[in-house]
């Protein structure tokens, strides 16, 4: 569904990507980890392009996504992204933002897109706020709005950079669980996340990255019990 090929990214001088080639399946779940610095943020935001690259290739369902009749917005309703900053808008209640991209991008009509969006604010369990506004919500709930608004474009992919790592403790299982069934039901995701339960739990493979590659990756059961680097070693020490 995903391969990248060879990808570099500098920012200015600075080798951010050295050269990451990987696919990804339809229904496979990644997590990828890495100290901080290393290139996850970069890596997976080139995949809906809210990243430029300059040299390798990524395709998405067979079809470089930088050819020219690629609609970026069409991608990126494809490609959905749940940021650390669930970034809602503050201004437009919970259904509102849900609604948005749906009638604006996708041309739905505003009953049935606020249909949907009742229906995924059930699934993430916060139909009750719907007439909310952001601030009026707890980091976990917000969160859940994040992730029902990207569903609402009925996304293939589903790409999570750290999704929370910004919330207090208590309201980090809530996100992971709305996570975890996703991964169940099928969907394909790409998780920058250090929660290890969550990637013993749901993921497929786990990818160790540092300075912009990808050291090592395997099955979360041989990752965790048997990494074959030293830095990867180092960074489960630390964060396990
Ligand atoms: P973290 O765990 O802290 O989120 P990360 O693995 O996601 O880290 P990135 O955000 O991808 O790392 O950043 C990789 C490197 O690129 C860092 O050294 C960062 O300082 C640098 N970098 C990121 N964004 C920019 C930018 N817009 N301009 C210049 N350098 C950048
Ligand atoms: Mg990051």
């Amino acid at each position: 569904m995903i391969e990248v090929q060879k990808l570099h990214k500098w920012y200015g001088d600075f080798h951010v990507l050295q050269g990451i080639t990987e696919s990804v399946n339809k229904g496979e779940v990644l997590v990828i980890c890495g100290p901080s610095g290393s290139g996850k943020s970069t890596f997976i935001r080139c995949i809906n392009r809210l990243e430029e690259y300059q040299k390798g290739q990524i395709l998405f369902d067979g079809k470089d996504i930088l050819d020219k009749d690629v609609n970026i917005n069409d991608l990126r309703a494809e490609i959905g992204i749940v940021f650390q900053q669930f970034n809602l808008y503050p201004h437009l209640s919970v259904l509102k933002n849900v609604t948005l991209a749906p009638i604006k991008v996708k041309n739905v009509p505003k009953e049935q897109a606020e249909e949907t969006a009742l229906q995924l604010l059930e699934r993430v369990g916060i139909h009750d706020q719907a007439h909310k506004y952001p601030a009026e919500l707890s980091g976990g709930q917000q969160q859940r709005v994040a992730i029902a608004r990207s569903l609402a474009m009925k996304p293939k992919v589903m790409l999570f950079d750290e999704p929370t790592s910004a919330l207090d403790p208590e309201m980090i299982n809530e996100v992971l669980n709305v996570m975890k069934d996703l991964a169940r039901e099928g969907m394909t995701m790409l998780c920058v996340t250090h929660e290890m339960g969550f990637a013993r739990e749901v993921c497929d493979r786990v990818l160790f990255m540092d300075g912009g590659i990808v050291v090592e990756q395997a099955p979360p059961d041989e990752f965790f019990k048997n990494p074959q680097h030293e830095r990867t070693r180092n960074f489960l020490k630390e964060i396990l």
